[in-house]
């Protein structure tokens, strides 16, 4: 535990290295789930400032994690010790050449795909409507109608957090598989090279209408999620499962089973985590009672980074 005096020192050194310190932002207002208690974040601007700023938190021993949309995160109420860091949203262009484009890590996943449809190229489509920043997208091997970023990428460059170097990594070097990848929590993802197939933009749009349409009609899209919460079994869907269940509209204080998609739990009535915790812990406790399958969050959790270690 750092002293203030530890803490204010720590915290000009962050901005004289060029960076922005945010004490105590509540991470409500971070996630797409609305929940979450206060953190010290770091906004950068300058991804290339992450060595040093790692290397000062270091030198302070306080632990850090990588944020990026908050799409896909749950922060418990209490808050979190380390500091979270933020890579703020690139101003940077993306550069295409011929098939390929090299995107930031902190550019908008939706922008991105767009953005590759006006140059003709497609091969992203299903990935419309997922929120969050491509560098989160990578972690997660994000997914949806058939399509999962990682079957796009050419090469990634990475911060690697127990090193503090940057490294470059090829096809060979790194594993996508559903919904989880092979690196770890100190990865941080710069950019990524992606190799896309060609198509006519309007192919494209066209694609991109129908996954939006589909999207609307099954997700509750106004709602405060962070998409699926359990991921699919083995040649199950969670989803049906739960709501096999009658589970669909289970409510826990402010936390519901939608009734539009019982994987995704929604913060309707000003829920906290700890309603949406407990919520997701009675739906594994049924489904685990009626069919003996133990159900796997999709959703981060982040909790006390000292007990992450
Ligand atoms: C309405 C809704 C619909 C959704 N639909 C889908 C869907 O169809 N398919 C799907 O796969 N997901 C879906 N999601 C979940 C979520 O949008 C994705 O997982 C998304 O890719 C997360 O990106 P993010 O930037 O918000 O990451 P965050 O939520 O900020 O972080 C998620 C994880 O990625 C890590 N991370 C973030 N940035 C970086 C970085 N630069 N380097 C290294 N690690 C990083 C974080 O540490 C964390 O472990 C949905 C969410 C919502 C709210």
């Amino acid at each position: 535990m750092l002293s203030k005096t530890q803490r204010e020192e720590m915290a000009s050194r962050v901005g004289a290295a060029g960076a922005a310190w945010l004490p105590g932002e509540l991470m409500a207002r971070h996630t797409s789930l609305g929940v979450g208690g206060p953190a010290d974040v770091i906004e950068i601007q300058d991804p290339s400032l992450l060595p040093r700023l790692v290397e000062i938190l270091h030198e302070y021993g306080v632990p850090w994690r990588i944020m990026g949309g908050g799409s896909n995160l749950l922060v418990v109420d209490e808050g979190l010790a380390g500091v979270v860091l933020h890579l703020a949203r690139a101003r940077k262009r993306l550069e295409f050449q011929e098939k390929q484009v090299e995107v930031p890590a902190s550019q908008n996943l939706g922008t991105t795909v767009m953005e590759c449809a006006k140059k003709n190229l497609g091969g992203m489509e299903g990935l419309i409507g997922v929120p969050g920043s491509v560098g989160g997208a990578l972690r997660m091997n994000a997914g949806a109608y058939g399509t999962q970023i990682g079957d796009v990428v050419r090469s990634m460059k990475v911060f690697r957090g127990a090193s503090g170097r940057v490294e470059t990594l090829q096809p060979g070097e790194m594993r996508f598989e559903y919904r989880h990848t092979s690196f770890s929590p100190d990865d941080v993802m710069l950019s990524v090279l992606l190799e896309l197939p060609e198509r006519p933009y309007t192919d494209i749009l066209e694609r991109v209408k129908q996954c939006n349409q589909k999207r609307r009609a099954s997700q509750p899209v106004n709602e405060k999620s962070a998409g699926c919460i359990f991921k699919n079994p083995p040649g199950l869907s969670a989803g049906r499962l739960i709501d096999e269940l009658g589970m669909k509209g289970t409510r826990v204080g402010g936390a519901v089973v939608s009734e539009r998609h019982a994987n995704f739990l929604v913060n309707r009535f000003r829920a906290t985590a700890s309603d949406i915790l407990k919520l997701i812990d009675m739906i594994r406790e049924r489904i685990f009672q009626a069919y003996g399958v133990e159900l796997e969050e999709e959703v981060i959790i982040w909790r006390d980074i000292a007990k992450l270690q």
